[in-house]
C-alpha cells in the first residue's frame, strides 16, 4: 500500500544548514509527516507518496523556521522621548538622574497587568513571526520582584497560547538593581535564590544573568547560576558587553548553553567557549542603537569555531527592532559576517543557543517541520536586502500557517 504524507515541499532550493552550511539541495523536495520532517532530497527521487497537501515552491529558496535566540520583547511602555532626548544631547548619565533608562521601564512593567504586557508584545513579536520566525526566547527582567517577574512570565504564557511559534521563557531577575536593593546587591541576590527562583523555577527553563560592571559581578553570578543548576534550570548570561570581567569563561566553566554579547571577549574567553561547546550570541542591533564601536572578536571565535548566533536583543532601551531579517543584515554590515553565517546564526546555531539542536535549527529527517520559503533565489538575498521581507510561505510543526 502507498504511503502517505501530510505535506510535500518541491521544487525548492532547500538550504538544509547541516553543520551550519547553506548544505544546498538544488530543485529539491521535503515530505512532511505528523509534525516532522520525514525525507529531504532532490525533487527527481522523491518516493512515491500520496500526500494531503502538494505544495510547489516554484525554485525558491526554502530554510528552516528562523529562530530569535535573544530578546526582551515583553515589556510595559516605551523609550522613544530618550531617543529623542538623546538626540537632542542628552547624555545617558542625565537621563538615568532623571529616573530614565531601565528603571523607566521597570516602572512601567511593573504598573501594567499581565494583559496588558502581553497586548502591547503581541503586534511586535507579530513582526518577527511575519518573518519567518517559528521560535523565540523572551527573557524576564523588567520586574526585579517576584510578583512582577510572574506577570511577565504569564504575559509569556498567553502569546505563547495565542501565536503559532514556539516560546522559551528565560528568568533573567539578574537584569540590574532594583531601587528597592540600592547598595545591597547581595542581599538582592539573596532574594533571587531564596526567595524568586524557587517560586519561579517551574515556569522557565533557562536563568540570565547580566554580568557586567554595573550589574552583578562574577562571584554573584556563579552564585546565582548554581541555584539555578541546583533548580535543573539551563544558564546563559549577558558578558564582556561593556567590561571584560570574565563572565564568559565563567559561563563556560558552569555549562551554560551562550553567553551573548562579547564586544570586550579577549582570547583566553573564546578558548573557554570553544572548549566548553558554548555559542557565541552576537547582538548586532545594539551596536547600531548605541553607536558602539566595540566588536565581538569575530576572527578568534571562527578560528576556535566556536558556534556563533545572531539575535535582534529586542527592547525598549538598547535594541528597539523586531526584525531578524534587518538584524541578519547589520551582523554582514557591522561585524563582518558572511551571508551563509549570519543564517546559521539565525537556525542552527540558535537552535544550539536554546537547546533545540536536537529538534529544530536544520532541515534534516527527524526535525521538527518548521520551515520558511521565500521568494528569494539564494541565500545571501536573506541578508542582502534591507526594510523588504521576502517572506513567502511559512510552516509550523508541520501545519502552513502563514
Ligand atoms: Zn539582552
Amino acid at each position: 500500500m502507498q504511503q502517505k504524507a501530510d505535506i510535500i515541499v518541491h521544487h525548492v532550493e532547500v538550504a538544509t544548514m547541516v553543520g551550519g552550511r547553506y548544505g544546498l539541495i538544488h530543485d529539491g523536495a521535503v515530505v512532511i509527516q505528523e509534525g516532522a520532517i520525514r525525507w529531504v532530497g532532490p525533487t527527481e527521487d522523491l518516493p512515491d507518496l500520496r500526500a494531503g497537501e502538494i505544495i510547489d515552491g516554484g525554485h525558491r529558496l526554502l530554510t528552516p523556521g528562523l529562530i530569535d535566540c535573544h530578546t526582551h520583547i515583553v515589556y510595559g511602555g516605551n523609550r522613544a522621548d530618550e531617543f529623542e532626548a538623546r538626540l537632542r544631547g542628552a547624555t545617558y548619565e542625565e537621563i538615568a538622574r532623571r529616573g530614565g533608562g531601565i528603571m523607566a521601564t521597570v516602572r512601567a512593567t511593573r504598573a501594567a497587568t499581565a494583559g496588558a504586557l502581553a497586548e502591547a508584545a503581541r503586534p511586535r513579536v507579530q513582526s518577527l513571526l511575519d518573518e519567518g520566525v517559528t521560535m523565540l526566547e523572551i527573557k524576564t527582567g523588567y520586574g526585579l520582584n517576584l510578583e512582577t517577574e510572574s506577570k511577565m512570565i504569564e504575559a509569556m504564557e498567553r502569546l505563547s497560547a495565542e501565536l503559532p511559534v514556539e516560546i522559551v521563557k528565560t528568568f533573567l531577575g539578574a537584569h540590574t538593581l532594583p531601587p528597592e536593593f540600592q547598595n545591597r546587591p547581595d542581599a538582592y541576590v539573596d532574594e533571587i535564590c531564596k526567595t524568586m527562583l524557587p517560586e519561579i523555577a517551574h515556569r522557565v527553563e533557562a536563568v540570565d544573568v547580566f554580568c557586567e560592571t554595573i550589574g552583578f559581578t562574577p562571584a554573584q553570578t556563579r552564585r546565582i547560576f548554581n541555584c539555578a543548576r541546583n533548580h535543573g534550570l539551563a544558564i546563559k548570561l549577558h558578558a564582556e558587553q561593556l567590561s571584560n570581567l570574565g563572565g564568559a569563561a565563567l559561563g563556560a566553566e558552569m555549562g551554560a548553553l551562550s553567553a551573548d554579547h562579547l564586544e570586550h571577549l579577549d582570547e583566553a574567553g573564546v578558548r573557554a567557549m570553544a572548549h566548553n561547546h558554548v555559542v557565541a550570541v552576537v547582538l548586532p542591533g545594539a551596536l547600531y542603537t548605541l553607536g558602539d564601536k566595540n566588536r565581538p572578536p569575530m576572527d578568534l571565535l571562527r578560528q576556535y569555531h566556536v558556534p556563533i548566533a545572531v539575535a535582534t536583543d529586542a527592547n525598549p532601551g538598547t535594541s528597539p527592532i523586531f526584525s531578524l531579517l534587518t538584524v541578519m543584515n547589520m551582523a554582514c554590515v557591522l561585524l563582518h559576517l558572511t551571508p551563509e553565517e549570519a543564517l546559521a546564526g539565525v537556525t542552527c546555531h540558535a537552535a544550539q543557543a536554546l537547546n533545540r539542536q536536537d529538534r529544530l535549527g536544520t532541515i534534516e529527517p527527524g526535525k521538527q517541520a518548521d520551515l520558511v520559503c521565500w521568494n528569494v533565489s539564494s541565500p545571501a538575498e536573506l541578508s542582502y536586502y534591507l526594510g523588504y521581507n521576502p517572506c513567502h510561505l511559512i510552516i509550523h510543526h508541520g501545519k502552513v500557517i502563514g
